[in-house]
This record gives structure tokens, C-alpha cells and sequence, in this order.
């Protein structure tokens, strides 16, 4: 047994709730399944893997210095809760903690979490305390299914983003560390490795903060000095960064060359020379400027988007908002521009241009155009500009526009906006995301656009089939 001694069960006043049974320390303990704990019992007894063992770390706050130290368990059920620990009691317990076994916990406080510093899915979390009793189980095994539950690399195209996972793979290349800026101007360090599995598709894993530099330093001279390594890494999030990623920050838990039945097949296998190919799911066409990605690709991008990204959707053009398909536009010249600022009727032949505080007879008409796509995984709405307009209907805007008035011919506007819908395109786009409303929302804007060139398309898809094969 692991621990200290079990103290006689102290009974606590309980002001809230029911007072069980103190745990005992055979096998009949009853045992609560961690979604059963709520801050105003403190008589429980819980049983859990640890999937995430944390290093201790030194604390300052103006009251006090200490150290904490923190690891997370998950349950038969699959629920996980994080147990911290403070001080001497961290102390006491961080040796007796390892990654993978299985413990049974008693006492303890409950209470909310700060979900700044707990991504975990649980609103609560335990601080262990001086009556705390925390014994590991004999029969470590007795984990959860998710202990054991490796993600194969190509299920995660279609894996939701933020999705925690446990991956393995071998490692086929470990990136120098760069400097990301991030979007409220601190620095971060990362690192990217690139893991095959057995489904034979590398995927990156990005290292963050302290992993880019501990874990990321060994493997990189594991990989150079030619060890053939294989790492797991548990609780990483899937994210989306031209194509699917894995981001491993400073919480998870990995482990190089493990002895477990599911690192024997990479064993065997051995390492695969042409894994240094990019993920298709980032369909990297190498004489493209941008990536090629795939409407729900796109929009998984949602959730987790660490900045912007480039990328060339060939799509069919489904819709055209009709109503307006253009905005009024200032024709005054602003800083040696057009100036192109949105402009207010004031009465007829009267115009006003809020930047250029100047009134004149005839406003400028610019193609403001909304537009929906569809490719064969979804639809998705974009916006475009007058660049792309005047590609699309071979029309400026005005002219466009004016085709409404002209008595001479039988286009009109919606004739002319419906002959451009229902063909093929391909489309650069840039694809970021705001808030609005405290949602998140994802931003299209269509940068260029050509017609579907169906021969360099065959080529391209032709050649990232080739890819796949290469590493099969
Ligand atoms: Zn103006």
C-alpha cells in the first residue's frame, strides 16, 4: 500500500447533506461515481485513474509562499475531476501519485473551479486536506476505458475540436522551438512533432510553453541520434491549424517508449521514411499558395483557431444575396484613395461621406456580396468584395446596377447574379473568427477566385492520392 496509514475514520459534522458510511479499506468500499460529488458532502469515497500527474511548482502570493501540486483522475464512467494539493500535503503525496494507477480517495474538500486555470469537463474539484485518505488499488487495471483508448490519427479529421485525446505514434520529426505571439501580446514558446501511428497518417503535435522545451529537447536528440522512439501523449486537445493538429500544453501527460501492448505493432512496423508528407487533411497543394481545405474542415476552425488562416475552398457557388448586392460608396478621393467609405443619401442628388465630411450629387456603387458555398462535407457562408464581384459578372457594380433601369435589355441584375450561381470555383480565402454577441462566429472573406480549372484540380487531387499511398 501507498500512503500513509489510514486514520480511524474521524466523524465530521455534517451540515449539509447525508452522513455515509466512512469508507473501509476492503473491496466492499462504496464507492461514488465522481459525478456524485457536490460541495456540501464531504463523506465520499471516489476511485480513479490518473491521467494527468502534474509537476509540483512553488506558489507566491502576498500571504503566503508554498508549493502545489495537482493531478486529474477519471473514473468507470469516464468523468474527471482534478485533485489538487497544497503545502505539506502536496508533499505527502506527490511521490505516491503516479501516471496510469488507479487510486481510491476519501475526504477531501469539494468546491467549484476556476475555470481559468480548469479546462477539465467538471465544475468541481477536490483540494485534498489533512484527513484526506488516498490509497492506490491493488488492481491497477481497473481503469477506464478512456486509460486505454489511443485516437487513430485518422479518426481525428472527423474528431470535434477540443476533443481531449490519447494518442501514440512514432516520432518521425521534432521541430526547432519558435515564438508565438499571442493574440493579448504575451509569448509562448512551441514546438512541433510529427507522430505516425498505425493508420500511417502524421499528424502534428504541437508542444506548448514547458513541454516545447523538456519534452521537446529530449525527443529532438532522441530523433537525432537515431532512437527510434514512440510517444504517447494523453489528454491532448484536437485543434485545427491548417489541417487537424493535436495541442499538447503544459497539462498533459506523456510517455516515451512505453511498455504496452499498443506500442508493440509501431515496434514492429518500424519507421516510415516517407512520413515527413503533411496530414491530407490539410490537402497542402505544393504549387498553391494556399491550403486546401474542406467546408467542414473550415468550420471546425470554430472552436479553436489560433490565428487566421489562408486557404483555397473549391466549392460550388450555391447563393447570392440579392438584396443588396452592393453598398453605396464615396467616389471622393481620400489620402491619394478612392475613398470607397459607405455614403448616406441626404435627398436626391445629395450624398454625404461620413469620412471625407463632404457632400456631392452622385454616389460610387461597390459590390458587397454574400454568398453561399458547398462543397461535398457542407455549406458555408462568405463575403466578397468588389475585386471578386467584378470577376464573377464580368459587370462593375454600377453597371450591374444600373441594368435594373435599362429598358433595352431583358438582363437584370438577379438573371445576371443567377447565371454565376451553380457552377464550380475555386476561391482563396481568409478565414478568421469574431465575437459577436458572446458568440463565436466564423469570418470567410473571399481574396481571389477563378473558375474551376478541372484538369489542375484532377492533378492536384491525383498527386496528394499518390501522397497517401506513399505512406501507406
Ligand atoms: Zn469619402
Amino acid at each position: 500500500m501507498l500512503g500513509r496509514e489510514t486514520p480511524p475514520p474521524t466523524k465530521r459534522a455534517l451540515k449539509f447533506g447525508v452522513d455515509l458510511p466512512s469508507p473501509q479499506n476492503g473491496p466492499s468500499e462504496n464507492i461514488s461515481p465522481i459525478k456524485s460529488l457536490n460541495p456540501y458532502q464531504n463523506n465520499w469515497t471516489i476511485k480513479g485513474c490518473v491521467t494527468n500527474k502534474r509537476k509540483m511548482h512553488k506558489y507566491n502570493t502576498p500571504k503566503r509562499n508554498g508549493q502545489v501540486f495537482s493531478f486529474d483522475i477519471i473514473d468507470e464512467e469516464g468523468c474527471e475531476i482534478r485533485i489538487t494539493s497544497f503545502d505539506e500535503i502536496a508533499e505527502l503525496h506527490y511521490h505516491q501519485i503516479e501516471q496510469g494507477a488507479s487510486y481510491v480517495l476519501s475526504k477531501g474538500t469539494v468546491k467549484d473551479v476556476n475555470k481559468v486555470y480548469n479546462k477539465l469537463n467538471n465544475q468541481l474539484e477536490i483540494i485534498l486536506t489533512e484527513t484526506s485518505v488516498l490509497k492506490r488499488c491493488a488492481l491497477d487495471a481497473v481503469g477506464p476505458d478512456k486509460k486505454t483508448r489511443f485516437t487513430p490519427t485518422d479518426e481525428l479529421l472527423t474528431t470535434t475540436n477540443n476533443t481531449l485525446i490519447d494518442v501514440i505514434g512514432v516520432v518521425v520529426n521534432v521541430g526547432e522551438i519558435s515564438v508565438i505571439r499571442r493574440k493579448d501580446g504575451s509569448v509562448v514558446n512551441k514546438r512541433i512533432v510529427k507522430i505516425n501511428d498505425m493508420s500511417t497518417l502524421t499528424i502534428d503535435v504541437n508542444l506548448w510553453g514547458p513541454s516545447s522545451e523538456q519534452l521537446g529537447n529530449d525527443l529532438k536528440n532522441m530523433h537525432t541520434s537515431g532512437t527510434f522512439v514512440i510517444l504517447v501523449v494523453q489528454n491532448a486537445r484536437v485543434g485545427c491549424f491548417n489541417g487537424k493538429v493535436i495541442n499538447a500544453s503544459a497539462s498533459i501527460a506523456f510517455e516515451i517508449n512505453p511498455s504496452i501492448p499498443e506500442a508493440e505493432p509501431l515496434r514492429l512496423r518500424g519507421p516510415i521514411q516517407q512520413s515527413l508528407d503533411p496530414h491530407p487533411s490539410a490537402l497542402h497543394c505544393k504549387n498553391n499558395q494556399y491550403q486546401r481545405m474542406s467546408i467542414a474542415s473550415i468550420l471546425q476552425c470554430l472552436s479553436v483557431m489560433p490565428e487566421a488562416i489562408e486557404t483555397t475552398i473549391t466549392t460550388v457557388l450555391r447563393f447570392i444575396k440579392e438584396d443588396p448586392f452592393y453598398y453605396t460608396a464615396c467616389p471622393l478621393q481620400f489620402n491619394g484613395k478612392e475613398c470607397k467609405k459607405k455614403c448616406a443619401k441626404l435627398a436626391e442628388n445629395l450624398w454625404s461621406c461620413p469620412r471625407c465630411q463632404t457632400q456631392f450629387p452622385e454616389c460610387n456603387y461597390k459590390y458587397l456580396l454574400q454568398m453561399k458555398l458547398q462543397d461535398h462535407t457542407g455549406t458555408i457562408w462568405a463575403n466578397a468584395f468588389d475585386n471578386i464581384g467584378t470577376k464573377l459578372f464580368s459587370l462593375s457594380t454600377k453597371e450591374l446596377y444600373m441594368l435594373q433601369y435599362d429598358l433595352t435589355t431583358e438582363k437584370t441584375p438577379h438573371i445576371i447574379l443567377k447565371k454565376a450561381m451553380f457552377k464550380h470555383y475555386t476561391f482563396a480565402t481568409l478565414v478568421s473568427t469574431d465575437t459577436f454577441n458572446s458568440e463565436r462566429r466564423i469570418k470567410v472573406t473571399i481574396d481571389k477566385m477563378q473558375r474551376l480549372d478541372f484538369k489542375a484540380e484532377s492533378t492536384c487531387l491525383l498527386a496528394e492520392i499518390a501522397q497517401m499511398h506513399a505512406v501507406t
